[in-house]
């Protein structure tokens, strides 16, 4: 007796469920469409901004490893782009050798004045200036000076200083 009228109860409520699930499913079902399109456009809009993400990471990646690493030519192992010595092989970079513009044509890097003697400094960093109708070339910019700083206070003359 208890049994039947638990099993009853069960029934009852295994048909008052069904009943809300039905009226859901048919409630879903009447949007169905506009659920796919909007799960399709969510889904593109997530995937784009999951493609922007890796390639944003990639873009990172890349970065990172132009600037901060570089291929040994001797051995071909990634070491740091700052390494002078490769710590695989041993081989030997030049310094300063990556800075200079390498292949490319040297064009003028700045002009200017020192000392009332005009100059030109180069995209090597070498310098020429005519100085005293002479049309010299210097390594670097300091050098320049150097050689002009001595041409107006000559401080290497024999009897210059006592
Ligand atoms: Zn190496």
């Amino acid at each position: 007796m208890g049994n039947k009228g638990r099993s009853v109860g069960a029934g009852v409520a295994l048909g008052i469920l069904l009943g809300i699930f039905g009226v859901l499913i048919a409630a879903c079902l009447s949007d169905t469409k506009v659920d796919t399109l909007r799960i399709a456009e969510i889904r593109a809009t997530t995937a784009a901004a999951q493609a922007a993400v890796a390639s944003a990471n990639a873009a990172a990646r890349s970065f990172h490893q132009t600037s901060n690493t570089k291929d040994c030519p001797r051995c071909a192992e990634t070491i740091k782009a700052a390494a002078i010595v490769c710590r695989y092989c041993g081989h030997e970079f030049q310094p300063q050798a990556s800075k200079l513009p390498t292949g490319g044509p040297i064009s003028i890097l700045s002009t200017g004045e020192y000392h009332g003697v005009s100059f030109t400094q180069y995209t090597d960093y070498s310098v020429t200036a005519t100085v005293g109708g002479e049309t010299k070339t210097w390594d670097g910019a300091l050098a320049f000076r150097q050689y002009i700083d001595d041409r107006l206070n000559p401080r290497n003359i024999p009897g210059d200083r006592g």
